[in-house]
This record gives C-alpha cells, structure tokens and sequence, in this order.
C-alpha cells in the first residue's frame, strides 16, 4: 500500500531549468511565473499557518525542507505539521554550480500543474505529482497553489471542480483538523489509497521513522499504531458512533473525533470548539502516538493524551486469553474469565507473554454447541484478529451464530442503529483463533467500551452445575432462604404494629400541622417551629420498640430507624444517644435550623420528640439511605451510572445553593459528606445532617471558631489550620464529593492510589498531565459521556484549591455544571492535600472516628 510519501522525478527538471528567476509569490499562493525560495514564505489567509522552507534544529547543517508550520508559533519540529520532501532535503549552498544567486525553489511546472521542488543546480527533488488525467484541461494559466487556514496546502485550477492536488492527502506525522486517517475502497488516479501518519525519524530528521497510525486494512473497524510492520498499540473498535467528544480542561479545548463511513472511504477526522488554540495530533519518533494542544499561557505544547498509555497497553502485552486491567489503581495483567496463566511461575514473575489456558475444557464439539454457555465480560475492549458477520439483526442471533462454529471462542455484539452510512443496524465480530489484545477499560474512551461474550463450559455459569456443586449451594441455599425468611416475618411484625399503635402520629405528621414551641428543651427558639411533635410511645410502635430489624444506619448522634406508621407512612427515626459525641446543641441546631428550610434536594424534617432524656427527629425515609454505602461498594458501585452520579452531583449542587443564599437565610453546612447525602427511590440526592451547620447573618461572610467540626478529607484548608469557616469551606467539601463520585474512590481512603498520596493528588496529577479521564470510576466507564465527566473533574479540582476566593460560588458551580463551560480557568495546584494527614494526626485526642463509617469526625474542644 502506497501511502503519503511522494516520489521525486525528473519529468518537470527541464521545464524549470528553461525558465529564468521568477517573481516571489505574494499572499497566500504561489501562480505560474512565480517561485518560492528559502528565506520566503507563504502565509495563508487569516494568518494561521506558513509555508516555506525551514531547517529542523537538530539538522545536519545546510540541510532544508519545505514545509508547513504554525504561524506565530517558534519554529521547531514540533510546529512543522507538514513537510514534502521528508526524506531529500535541499542543500543550501551546494550545486550552485558556480552560479551563487541559484537556490532551491518551489514552482508550479507549466505543462502539468504540478509542484515542483528543485535544489539549487535544478534537480528535481519532489514534486506534489498530478497525473495527466486530472491535469487535462484544468491546467490553465490561473492554476495556483494556495495555502489554506486548516494548513492544507491545494493546488486549484479554475476549470477543476475539485483540487488537483492537497498536502492533506499526503499526510507526515501530523494530524490536524479536517484531515483524514482512512482508507480508500479503491486507489485513486493520483494513486492515494489511503491516508496514514508516520513518524519522523528523529527531532532533526523528517524522514519517515519506524511508527505509524492508521486504519487496519483488515477489517476498517479500528485504528493501529504500527512499530515497522508490527502493531503497536490498538485502538476499541468502532461501535458505530458517527462522532464522540472529548472535552480537555487543561487547554478548554474540545476534541470531536467523527468516523466517517462512505461509499468511497472510510475515514476518522477531527475538528475543535471555536477559539480553541493551535491542537495537533502527532506519531513522535518514540512511538507515542500524542494529543497537542499550544498552551498559549505557558508558550509551549501541552499533552492532553497519549498512547499507548501506562502498564500493560501496548499490543497484545498480556498474551493470548490475558487482558490488561485498568483501574484507578493500576495496570495489570489477568486471565479471561474460564482461563488460568499458562505458566503460573513466569506469571507471578510478571512475564506474560505465554498467556493464559482453559482451567476447563468446553464441551466435546457438536450438537450446536450446546454443552458451553457465553460468559458476559462488560467494560472491555474486544480482543484483535476479529471476523465481522454480515445480517445479524439482534445479541442472540450473533451468539447462535457463534454457538455453531466450534472454532468460535467469543463475540460481541453492537447495535449500529442510523449511525452508519450504509444502512448496517448491527455489527457482530466473532473470534475464532486465540484472543489477543483484550483489555477492560477501567477509564477512558467511555463510549468504545464494550461487553465480551466468552464461551465456556456451561457449568461455569453454573447452568450445568455438577451433583458436587449442588451438595455445597443446597445448604446455603437453605440457610439464605430461612434468614431471608425470618426478616421478612420481623418486617411485618414491624409493620402490622406501627400500623396498629400509630394512628394519632400519622395523622400529626403533615409538617406545619402542629407547633412544637417549647419542647426543645432549655433555649428552645422563641419562634414557632413548623413540624409536629411526635409522641415518644408512637415512635416506640413505629420502630417496634426500637428493634435491631427496624435499624438502618448509626451515625454521630446515635442510631437510625425505619418506622411504620399506619397508613403506611415510612419515616426514618434518628435517635441521639446517650453516649452520642454530638450533644443537645447540635439536636437543637438540627432541629431548627432544617425546619427553616425547604428544597428537594435537602432531605425533609417531618418531626420531632423530647420526652425526658428522649430526644428524636422524624425524617422523611430515603429508600436508598446514605450514598457512600452504594458509591464505595464494589458490588453495587454499578447502580449507579454516569447519568445518575451526574444527577447526584447536580442535586447536591442545588441543594447546597439553596443554603448558601437562595434560602431566607445563609446555612453553612460544615459537614458535606457522602454519607451525608441520601439517596431517595430513584437516586436522586438530598443533603441531610444539619447538626453542625451554622446560620450567617445577613452581611457575613465567613465565621472563625476554635471546634473545627467536619470530617477528615472534607475539610477546607483555612477551616482546619485557623478555623475560618464560610460558603467556600462548603465548597471545598462539595469539590472533594464530586471527586469522590467520579472515581469511586473514599477521601479517606489510605490506599496508595496509583503512588499519589490521595484522591486529591492523584486528580490534579492526571488533570496536569491531560489524563484526567483516567480518574472515572471504572464501573462507570460504559454510561459516561466524557465531556460532562471531565467538566465535573474540573469543577472538583476549582473547589478544592487552597485559596478559598480561588473556588468558585455554588451559583456558578451549578450554572457551569447545568449549561457546561468551554472557559473555565486552570485549577491551582491542591497543596493543602499533601499536609493534610499529618496536620490532622498532629490533634491527638481531637480526631475522633465515628461508629458507622470509615471517616473520622473531628471535634476540637473549646
Ligand atoms: P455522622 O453522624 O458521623 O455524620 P452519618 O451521616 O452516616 O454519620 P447519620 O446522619 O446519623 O450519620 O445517618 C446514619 C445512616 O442512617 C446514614 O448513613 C443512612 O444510611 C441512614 N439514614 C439516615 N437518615 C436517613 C433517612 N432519612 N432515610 C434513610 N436512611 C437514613
């Protein structure tokens, strides 16, 4: 296959020779007549790229090039986006024969329209070739090169519908805007099958080097990174999306990648928002395969992406039946479901390269292969060395398909519906030979991921369990089905009595029914407070006296219960403890200030009862309690999906505006947390626990106390060292949340995570770094949409920089986060975070773990 590269000749020399100097060009174009030499350039117009000859630094002296670069950008190797003749440059100062005024020059050749590139003594170098079916007719004297905006360098012709020729056909080692990376189903007159970027040599030499990208000629599925004529690095074959994006906070820049499936081509192209800067795919000398975006800042290029990336990404690195495995943790080699290392001592020595075997054999082949079953592996990119099957219209019809073929090990399946061009509505890829180059995505590419369907032994998804199996799961099942059992009969029992005992509370609990004036206690609030009081014996009846069964949760104030009422009401009881480390204060506080309050993304007081040493709040009850129970679970993490933690994050957004100043007051929370935003039947979030928080009068901004109270993880800097506490130290809290719900990972979590000493550094690390996608939770990573992901990361790092008037307001937080923002400015670097824990473990007895979860609340004595 023939790709970018074209090929010197001698056809034209003579014509340039006749001809005496020509004039300079002007502007943007070089006519007929005229020649280009070193020293002089083109700049297209509107200013963006220039044309003309350039020595790389590193270059052997005297040797020159004609090329393409940024305008306004220093020339370097890293700016010149396109060169013609790569591998012959033009020797300044040699060949002159004599003759000191001759140089190389770039002209228009008169009898083909074709460019022509000549050293100084007249040789033809390279030539932007046109053959004479496209030049018949077309080369007239109004025939030009013209040096476009996008850098594609055309030559056009009046009478020619089309460009004779464009440098974008003919590729180097970038990839810009509006370029192609593809193939042509048939070659076309001008020879260009297909449009591929290699390499250079090296910083000094353009030459093509060993690396190249572009589309698999096997199958047009997917893009390669070929090392020479071995791949490289594989790309998630294409699902069918017309178009993803992807958003890069650290240049504001937004990357819309587009496969395009044509009659004549199949092509992938990329564009970027309005405004963004200078942004360039390039194959380096090294083999990476690099997002560029020109910080206009900092005067220099950053990476926003690079591939292949850490660990085990590079092709085929775990063998045949292994995949690498991402997570937020780490990058490393496992077996297929059903497969075991093929040598367990190289593989514990970390070589895998002999791959993984069958711990158990299929089923003797025949009979339609109804003795294996498929094994689901979601979140995957799919194995290399696939078949694509024609009319497969749904998943089963593509499993039958392999299930007949004994060679078959596995298949996926995706649906294409109205996304390709010629009317396909599925694509099902089977594998028949060994299953190279799988990996499970544990971040990135969101929309690529896809689930593999394994095939293995039938009883290993235990639809053909063996006598054995059933001797061991019969009694778990029995065991499971009595304790299942006995909690339904307690559950009832809770139920029937709160129905019987609790009439008088049902009917009290409609908010604002009843006033509770003076049942706080001592320093009751003298304005009347608009929830019920509820009777201590009714809430006994609701809870069945407080049973172990009716228990739901424990948290500083004491015990969580789920109550009955009749008529069915379900409420959530909060019982404060005798021993509780949070006081009457903070039961008052809670009970007056939530009472002031009413938003439906904060959970809803329905009541209260102080009977003697009693004191009790009635909730509204949440289904889904406390979202660090599912959040940090690894096997529910998965309830949740991108479009629900989005929806939570913006919940919880509202909510706390809602405090901070859409409210008839000014509520600090002070205690932002997971488990302090409950999650009602159908996920959505609501803020609960105000025992801590703190009303501001109408012109204050911030408070300053001696008990810094919170959380560990969520504090704000200036809360913790010097007890300032205001709106922002909320956000603070908020922005640490966010990170939490995108990568699943506790803020408190002591795990190294990826060799960062927390979730905040390693955030800002793979945000500075252009990985910030890496961060996504990895159960998540099939439902994200990576522009609302990334935009949330980036909210999070603006929230929990160190300078409070760095964050940003919850007003803006919830305008960026409800309308997205493409000029958000670059987070400062947390350094808050790598102080923190031994700050904390400086307080002593100050630091204090609450009973329920992981987190420490501290509490510091006045
Ligand atoms: P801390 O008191 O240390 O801040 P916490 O916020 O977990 O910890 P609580 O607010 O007392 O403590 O809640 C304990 C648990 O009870 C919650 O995590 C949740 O699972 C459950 N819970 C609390 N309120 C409700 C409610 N209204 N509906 C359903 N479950 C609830």
């Amino acid at each position: 296959m023939e790709w970018s590269r074209s090929t010197s000749t001698c056809i034209t020399a003579a014509v340039l020779l006749l001809l005496p100097r020509l004039c300079s060009p002007a502007g943007d174009k070089l006519t007929r007549g005229e020649s280009l030499l070193p020293g002089e350039t083109i700049v297209s117009n509107g200013g963006a790229f220039v044309l003309g000859f350039f020595a790389p630094s590193d270059a052997a002296p005297g040797r020159q090039y004609l090329g393409i670069w940024y305008n306004n950008i220093t020339v370097t190797a890293s700016t010149v986006v396109w060169v013609a003749n790569r591998d012959a440059p033009v020797i300044i100062g040699e060949g002159s024969g004599g003759n000191s005024s001759a140089a190389p020059s770039l002209a228009l050749a008169n009898d083909t329209s074709s460019l022509v590139l000549a050293d100084a003594s007249g040789r033809v170098v390279w030539t932007a070739n046109i053959t004479a079916a496209m030049s018949s007719g077309s080369a007239t004297g109004s025939t030009a090169a013209v040096l476009q905006n996008d850098g594609n360098l055309v030559i056009l012709s009046p009478n020619a519908a089309k460009p004779l020729w464009q440098s974008f056909d003919h590729p180097t080692d970038t990839f810009i805007p509006g370029m192609k990376v593809g193939l042509r189903r048939r070659t076309r007159d001008d020879g260009v099958d297909g449009w591929r970027i290699v390499s250079w040599k090296g910083p000094g030499d353009p030459s093509p080097g060993s690396f190249s990208y572009g589309m698999d000629p096997n199958t047009s599925l997917q893009l390669l990174l070929w090392n020479g004529t071995r791949i490289y690095w594989r790309g998630t074959p294409w699902t069918g999306y017309p178009t993803v994006s992807r958003y890069h906070p650290a240049t504001g820049t937004v990357i819309y990648v587009a496969v395009v499936d044509g009659e004549e081509e199949i092509y992938t192209t990329f564009s970027v928002n309005e405004g963004a800067p200078p942004t360039r795919y390039v194959v380096t000398g090294a083999g990476k395969f690099q997002l560029l975006s020109w910080n206009r800042n900092a005067s220099a290029w950053t990476t926003l992406e690079s591939l292949p990336g850490r660990g085990c990404s590079p092709y085929g690195s775990c063998g045949a039946y292994g995949y690498c495995h991402h997570t937020q943790t780490a990058a490393t080699c496992r077996c297929l479901d059903g497969f075991e290392p093929a040598s367990r001592a190289e593989w514990s020595r970390g070589v895998f390269s002999r791959g993984c075997r069958r711990s158990q054999a299929l089923a003797p082949c025949g009979g339609g292969g109804e003795g294996d079953a498929f094994l689901a592996m979601p979140s995957m990119k799919v194995p290399d060395k696939f078949v694509l099957l024609g009319n497969m219209t749904s998943g089963d019809e593509c499993a039958a398909a392999c299930r007949r073929d004994c060679a078959c090990e596995a298949y996926a399946y995706a649906s294409l519906r109205s996304s390709s061009a010629k009317g396909d509505i599925a694509r099902c890829l089977v594998w028949t030979g060994e299953l190279v180059d799988t990996q499970m995505i544990g971040a990135f590419w969101g929309v690529t991921a896809e689930t593999l369907n394994l095939r293995v032994p039938a009883g290993f998804t235990g639809k053909k369990r063996g006598t054995k199996t059933l001797k061991i799961l019969l009694p778990v099942l029995a065991s499971v089905l009595i304790v299942t059992c006995s909690v339904l009969v307690w559950f009832c029992k809770c139920r029937s009595k709160g129905k019987r005992r609790s009439s008088e509370s049902e009917k009290k609990l409609v908010p604002g029914s009843v006033r509770a004036s003076s049942e706080l206690g001592e320093g009751n609030p003298s304005e009347d407070l608009e929830f019920p009081s509820i009777q201590f014996s009714d809430i006994v009846a609701a809870t069945d006296n407080f049973s172990r069964e009716c228990m739901i949760g424990r948290g500083g104030f004491g015990k969580v219960y789920k109550g009955t009422f009749l008529g069915g009401r379900v409420v959530a009881v909060k019982r404060l403890s005798k021993d509780s480390e949070q006081g009457i204060e903070e039961f008052k506080n809670e009970a007056i200030l939530i009472s002031k309050l009413q938003h439906r993304n904060l959970v809803r007081l329905l009541g209260c009862c102080t009977e003697g040493a009693e004191r009790l709040l009635i909730y509204e009850y949440l289904a889904n309690k406390g979202l660090d129970a599912i959040l940090f679970d690894s096997e529910r993490k998965s309830l949740l999906d991108w479009p629900t933690r989005f929806g939570i994050i913006k919940g919880v957004a509202r909510g706390l505006l809602y405090l901070h100043q859409d409210s008839r007051l000014t509520v600090i929370h002070r205690d932002l947390k997971a488990s302090n935003v409950l999650l009602d039947a159908e996920m959505r979030p609501k803020i609960a626990d105000f025992g801590m928080a703190k009303i501001f009068g109408e012109n204050q901004q911030k408070a300053n106390t001696k008990r810094v109270v919170g959380t560990f993880g969520y504090i704000a800097p200036e809360y913790q060292t010097e007890g300032v506490f205001s709106v922002k130290s909320d956000v603070y809290s908020f922005g640490i949340l966010v990170l939490e719900i995108v990568s699943g990972v506790r803020i408190s979590s002591t795990d190294d995570i990826m060799g960062s000493p927390g979730l905040v550094a390693y955030a800002w690390k793979l945000w500075k770094e252009g990985n910030a996608s890496d961060l996504v939770d990895a159960s998540i990573v099939e439902s994200c949409a990576l522009d609302e992901l990334l935009l949330c990361i980036h909210v999070g790092l603006l929230c929990v920089q160190d300078d409070p008037n760095g964050r940003p307001l919850m007003s803006s937080v919830v305008s960026i986060l409800e309308n997205g923002s493409v000029s958000l400015p670059a987070p400062d670097q947390p350094a808050y975070f790598a102080e923190r824990n031994s700050k904390l473990q400086g307080k002593g007895g100050d630091v204090e773990t609450s009973k329920n979860s992981m987190t420490m609340t501290v509490l510091q004595g006045r």
